[in-house]
């Protein structure tokens, strides 16, 4: 009798255990390449007054994540003019873009209809404009981002490309593929729907893509908050909300316009697992 309950325990362990590896086995992150942005004034960066005078070059990263029931693609970049055009001012920024996303799937053997869902973290230029390469993905956008996405009730102008896609519109955070290894984080105050992105790989470990929560290592550091943001307290608690939970998973935090973050990434056609 004790033998048969011992064995039954067992089967009963290792199934849980079982069922936890199947759910983000196989699962992998891939960055990609979505430009580069330089600032010649940072002021606007930090409501503190003391980026002032500072000049700053950020990475523009989207990334892949592939799960065994779909793929996502987290945030959409530059615009694929600026591949031809070179890099392009106005004001205190200059953008740049070497390779568009279409082309680095297809590094991977990938082309845009193998794409199930794209998402966000949140609706300014750098982190949507090659919308229009995926018409026949499902858009997974924050009900709030895409209220403040419209215009007149309409999705027009740099997002007309996702106006035809296939939408999910969610509250909350949301789970994109049911089980807990792919979830959509809500961390308004940037944008009224920002979103970061945590994925829970296998070998790697927890990992949290930033969005814009936080734009540099440094920001991260000091807890700054651009001028340009929608509302400063919601940002700060957006922040006490996002290391509570990088803590609490001991999540490798990659902060997507950070180049010394994205360059310690795999480079394709490698990948995190
Ligand atoms: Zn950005």
């Amino acid at each position: 009798m004790r033998i048969v309950i011992l064995s039954l325990l067992i089967s009963i362990y290792y199934g849980n255990l079982a069922a936890q590896e199947t759910n983000n086995s196989g699962l992998k992150l891939y960055t990609f390449d979505c430009g580069e942005l330089t600032f010649s004034e940072m002021d606007l960066f930090s409501t503190a007054g003391d980026y002032a005078g500072t000049t700053a070059t950020f990475s523009d990263s989207c990334f892949l994540i592939r799960h065994k029931d779909g793929d996502l693609l987290w945030d959409l970049g530059l615009n694929v003019e600026l591949i031809k055009e070179g890099p392009v001012q106005s004001g205190i920024t200059t953008v740049s873009l070497n390779k568009s996303l279409v082309q680095q799937l297809e590094e991977i053997d990938l082309i845009p209809d193998d794409i199930e869902f794209v998402s966000i973290s949140h609706s300014d230029y750098d982190h949507v404009l090659q919308n229009p390469s995926f018409p026949n993905a499902t858009w997974i956008v924050n009900e709030k981002e895409l209220s403040a996405m419209k215009k007149d009730g309409e999705l027009a102008g740099m997002y007309s490309g996702f106006k035809n896609m296939k939408r999910i519109v969610f509250n909350g955070d949301y789970d994109v593929f049911g089980d807990g290894t792919v979830m959509i984080l809500q961390t308004p105050g940037h944008t009224p729907g920002h979103t970061v992105l945590q994925v829970m790989l296998k070998e790697t470990g927890p990992i949290l893509l930033s969005g814009d929560l936080y734009h540099q290592a440094k920001s991260r550091e000091l807890k700054r908050v651009p001028r340009f943001n929608y509302d400063e307290a919601q940002t700060r608690q957006s922040f006490e909300r996002f290391e509570k939970i990088a803590a609490e998973l001991d999540a490798k935090v990659i902060i997507q316009h950070e180049s010394t973050d994205i360059e310690a990434l795999p480079k394709l056609p490698n990948y995190l697992q």
